[in-house]
């Protein structure tokens, strides 16, 4: 008896990037059609993001309305609107590991992504965007310029920068912080808070790209809690998860 999913955490499968399958491009080809097929009869996520109404218009708009009769060579369409938030397998799909169905779409989406990466056809553009690390560095030391250039208001060079990278000027883009967190963090040492009642416990904060280029007051705000609350002495490093106690 199959076991419905998300009645329960998802199980998350590592990627098989070592299986000589992973980059088959015909063995990737059958997994999209099978996954894209069980997602047109779903049509939960039909409001997360680009990627699923455009795979539900192309097989509605199909000869026979059906995986069967769209092509591969627009499958594209569906992989590059993906931001690879997630969101559909943390938070919507019952088809997620246990459910022998096995989906993980944004998982699909990095294999197909892999292969592209190896035939080199990866877009341009958001390829480059995608240089988190690269470009926000950049970013910080021009934050000035770049805050000005970037803001919503300067509606000639938001045109501009629609034009070059596709990214529409209505969109509110992110801030550059004057200087990174980690740096603010190294400069800034927190005396040690003996009365605090976490006070013999460390803690290393996790502080995410985008509080360590764009969101630095987040960091600082969730050091001083930490400081007055919680910890004896803070590590600070990059990663994907906010704060872990010892
Ligand atoms: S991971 Fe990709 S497909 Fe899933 S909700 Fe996010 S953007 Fe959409
Ligand atoms: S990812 Fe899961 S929930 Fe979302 S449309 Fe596909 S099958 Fe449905």
């Amino acid at each position: 008896m199959p076991k419905e999913g998300s009645t329960e955490a998802p199980i998350r499968h590592p990627i098989d990037f070592k299986n000589p399958d992973f980059l088959n491009p015909e063995k990737l080809d059958a997994e999209m059609r099978r996954v894209f097929d069980i997602c047109h009869g779903c049509r939960r996520c039909f409001n997360l993001c680009d990627s699923f109404p455009k795979l539900f218009d192309l097989i509605d708009n199909s000869k026979e309305e059906n995986i069967e009769s769209v092509s591969s060579d627009k499958f594209p369409v569906v992989a590059d609107a993906c931001t690879l938030c997630d969101m559909c397998f943390m938070t919507k799909c019952p088809y997620v590991p246990p459910h022998e169905f096995n989906l993980d779409f944004p998982h699909l989406i990095l294999r197909y992504r892999t292969l592209q990466k190896k035939k080199n056809k990866l877009l341009t553009i958001p390829n480059q965007l995608a240089k988190i690390d690269r470009n926000a560095r950049i970013g910080v030391i021009f934050s000035r310029i770049i805050n000005w250039f970037s803001n919503i208001k300067n509606k000639l060079l938001r045109s501009l920068l629609e034009l070059v990278t596709g990214i529409d000027k209505r969109v509110e883009l992110p801030k550059y912080n004057f200087e990174t967190f980690t740096n603010y963090f190294k400069k800034n040492k927190y005396p040690t808070n003996n009365n605090a009642p976490g006070k013999n416990r460390k803690v290393v904060i996790y502080s995410t790209c985008f509080v360590n280029f764009n969101k630095k007051n987040t960091g600082i705000a969730a050091l001083k809690v930490l400081k007055k609350k919680w910890c004896r002495s803070t590590k600070c490093l990059s990663g994907m998860l906010w704060y872990a106690f010892f």
